[in-house]
């Protein structure tokens, strides 16, 4: 038992846990010296009108460009981020970021087709009181009108909501901004929420795509998640897309829009430049 076995517990102090922390510690360090020096970078996925394969929107990505280490993804740094309060920053400059591209973007654009841009909120965010008041600022100084700024939020977010979460929610609505789940399906009680909060859009989770052509259940899920959005006419958005079968399917399946690697990664600025405003010229 641990209380007898007095030494175990100085155990925690081996060599690979305490590189581990030693690890970490670096990595906040670095993270705090990322915010003031801005290493951040957006990438941006197309979002597809899957049966004309429009580009309606981009969904801004995070990147970390970190000096020695190169381009770090958003999943080695965003749970430290969030632990921090860095996210706080991080998330401003994104949504800043993101809103200031999609103006430009749209200023070269027929008026008549504005791209949205979709942006992903991390819970500590939505605990910001000023949240709404950064989110109009965002828009405001951008000159971007909101019903093009779409704000993606995940299941878990909104399963561990706090009693202010549903207020704020409703503020950034009033705005005219839309509201993403992001990753449904892979949460729990995902249905009790679609009651509760003034949801536009659902994301249909990649797990779920990736299984469309294969395997009946996932795909007979995805044809319910699809057919629950048309019922409560929100519009529906498949995550993953890879391959020309599972376009196929979700298509025949009705679904509206789509993103993945089948259509573009997500993209750097200049690369999403030549993508929007092709010049053909270079070679
Ligand atoms: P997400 O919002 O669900 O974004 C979709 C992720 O799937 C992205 O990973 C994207 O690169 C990847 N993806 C898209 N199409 C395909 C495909 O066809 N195949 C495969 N294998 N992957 C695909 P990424 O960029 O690494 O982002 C991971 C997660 O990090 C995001 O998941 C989002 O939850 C979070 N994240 C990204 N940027 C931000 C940000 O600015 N703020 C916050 N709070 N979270 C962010
Ligand atoms: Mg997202
Ligand atoms: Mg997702
Ligand atoms: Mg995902």
């Amino acid at each position: 038992h641990a209380k007898k076995q007095g030494k175990d517990r100085y155990e925690i102090f081996e060599p690979e846990l305490q590189a581990t922390f030693q690890a970490g510690l670096q990595l906040e360090a670095d993270l705090r010296r990322a915010v003031v020096r801005h290493e951040f970078e957006l990438r941006y996925q197309p979002i597809v009108h899957l049966r004309t394969g429009e580009i309606t929107g981009l969904e801004a990505l995070i990147r970390w460009q970190h000096p020695e280490r190169g381009v770090i993804p958003p999943l080695d740094f965003i749970p430290l981020a969030e632990e921090t309060g860095m996210i706080v920053p991080i998330g401003e400059w994104v949504l800043r970021e993101a809103c200031r591209q999609a103006a430009t973007w749209n200023a070269r654009r027929d008026s008549q087709h504005p791209l949205s841009v979709s942006v992903n909120l991390s819970a500590v965010q939505l605990d910001q009181p000023n949240l709404p008041a950064v989110v109009a600022s965002a828009l405001a100084n951008s000159g971007l009108p909101a019903t093009s700024l779409i704000i993606e939020l995940t299941e878990s977010l909104l399963v561990d909501h706090r009693d202010s979460t549903l207020h704020q929610l409703e503020q950034i609505k009033k705005l005219g901004v839309r509201l993403a789940i992001d990753d449904f399906g892979t949460g729990y009680s995902s249905l009790a929420y679609l009651r509760r909060f003034p949801v536009d859009i659902i994301k249909i989770d990649k797990s779920f795509v990736d299984d469309v052509g294969d395997e009946p259940t996932a795909a007979a899920l995805t044809m319910g998640i699809i057919q629950l959005g048309r019922a409560l006419s929100l519009s529906t958005i498949a995550e993953g897309i890879e391959d020309k079968f599972q376009l196929t399917e979700l298509t025949d399946g009705n679904c509206e829009l789509g993103q993945g690697y089948y259509f573009a990664e997500p993209l750097t600025d200049i690369a999403t430049d030549e993508l929007l405003f092709p010049t053909g010229a270079s070679s």
